[in-house]
């Protein structure tokens, strides 16, 4: 009975999802994405989602928060600005959260922007949820299990013993696509229908900074253009292959596993 409710996601599919330039194209439409992350105290969650978005084919990143000098030491392309989300000009889609500490103002900022939004790690605790939920533009947000149990006010347990159920919960909860991570990765549309899984993955992505990669990365797949529920699901796909050409056998870090998504975009086209 649960395999209707399932949908697994199969390589020929994410391979017809993964945007290619256009021979006229501009770094305007091949997207801008925006990452408001980071902090004093995690800078390196700043510096590891611009590295997902800068794989994951914008035409261009640009960076708000405490963390600009950090970013700009590893990723000189990165546009870098200290004004808020507000007055970062163009932006086709937002990555809020990822280390961003408590700074709520700027979640708030980032959710009344009407193009595309992804929510992780800080700022799912700070988001307000009749925010995300008056939200026009699609939604995508991306917790690990503890995180999803903190929305739902459960255990932890409690999410990873019924992830089909609480995925399906919160999407509906907030109107949201809801990328739950995991061992296996399930994403759930706001508009219901089967809940795709992703199993590319591989245990050594259980690491410091690898979901702040993978918000980069789904990012700039929703700054193509891409809906949410295909934004997170190739994302997924990517960053677990990505994972598995990092770690091959040996672990490895975040930023190894940032460093391997072009192979894992090879493969897949
Ligand atoms: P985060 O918890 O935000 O750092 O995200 C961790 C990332 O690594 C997510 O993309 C998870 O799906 C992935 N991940 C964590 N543990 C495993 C595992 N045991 N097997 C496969 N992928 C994992
Ligand atoms: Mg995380």
């Amino acid at each position: 009975r649960e395999g209707a409710e399932l949908e697994a996601l199969q390589h020929a599919d994410v391979a017809r999802l993964l945007p290619v330039p256009a021979a006229e194209s501009d770094k305007y439409r091949r997207g801008v994405v925006g990452i408001a992350a980071g902090s004093a105290r995690y800078p390196g969650a700043a510096v590891l989602a611009v590295a997902g978005a800068l794989r994951g084919g914008a035409g261009a990143v640009r960076y708000v928060g405490p963390a600009g000098d950090a970013v700009i030491a590893r990723y000189p392309e990165t546009l870098v600005s200290d004004q808020g989300p507000k007055r970062a000009g163009r932006v086709q889609a937002w990555v809020v959260g990822p280390g961003a500490g408590d700074d709520a103002a700027t979640v708030a900022q980032v959710l009344a922007a009407e193009v595309p939004v992804l929510i992780d790690a800080d700022g799912l605790r700070l988001a307000d949820a009749d925010a995300v939920r008056a939200r026009t533009a699609p939604t995508l947000m991306t917790p690990h299990a503890g995180e999803a149990a903190a929305l739902l006010g459960v255990a932890r347990e409690e999410v990873e013993g019924a992830r089909l159920a609480s995925v399906r919960e919160l999407a509906a909860r907030y109107g949201a696509t809801v990328l739950l991570k995991g061992s296996t990765t399930l994403v759930a549309s706001a508009k219901g229908g089967p809940v795709r899984v992703n199993a590319t993955g591989t245990s050594w992505l259980a690491t410091a900074g690898s979901g702040d990669v993978l918000s980069g990365l789904a990012g700039s797949l929703l700054a193509a253009g891409l809906s949410a529920l295909d934004a997170g699901s190739a994302a997924a796909y990517l960053h677990g292959l990505a994972g598995r050409f990092a770690a091959d056998g040996a672990p490895a870090g975040a930023h190894d596993v940032s460093d391997a998504i072009p192979r894992a975009w090879r493969d897949v086209r």
